[in-house]
């Protein structure tokens, strides 16, 4: 069976433009997956301390791996970008993310999906939206309905 996963992708150092391009191909060159589309880029402001923009997207993809086997293949990918991990709200090289997964809800110790975070940030909105307008969460809520209520400041479209 095919699932189809939605990646969020994210960078801000180390020429992060190029870390989340080469990340596509990547994803695309796991095994039994398939990249289907991608979402522009967005520029924002980051969270916590002082430190570069984030460039963020969102990808689509069909893969015959399992959930715990695809979170894997894309640590793996972030570990060969040599990211950097000292701080958690910190800069980092490459940060990819399991957003959406099927219709399925996920709560194990390795992931949680939807991702915890997904429904308030707009780095992560915006670009799905781009990508999936249609699309809503297991529990029924329109992703409109949440890109209508995040907050939007300090993010734009490059
Ligand atoms: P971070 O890189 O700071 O976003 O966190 C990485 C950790 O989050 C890893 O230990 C993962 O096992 C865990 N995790 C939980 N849910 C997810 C998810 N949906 N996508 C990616 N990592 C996840």
């Amino acid at each position: 069976m095919l699932n189809t996963v939605y990646i969020g992708l994210g960078s801000n150092l180390d020429q992060p433009l190029q870390q989340v391009t080469q990340a596509l191909e990547e994803i695309n060159a796991i095994t039994g997956t398939t990249l289907v589309s991608h979402s522009p880029w967005y520029k924002s402001t980051a969270v916590g301390p002082i430190q570069p923009d984030f460039i963020n997207g969102v990808a689509k993809a069909h893969t015959s791996l399992d959930a715990h086997r695809f979170l894997t293949a894309l640590q793996a990918i972030e570990q060969a970008h040599q990211r950097v991990r000292k701080e958690h709200w910190g800069p980092r090289t490459l940060d990819l993310d399991i957003l959406l997964w099927n219709n399925d809800t996920i709560a194990t110790e390795r992931l949680t999906v939807p991702h915890a975070f997904m429904t308030e940030r707009s780095f992560v909105l915006l670009p799905l939206n781009d990508i999936a307008s249609e699309l809503s969460l297991p529990n029924g809520t329109p992703l409109k309905a949440l890109v209508q209520q995040c907050d939007q400041t300090g993010i734009e479209q490059i």
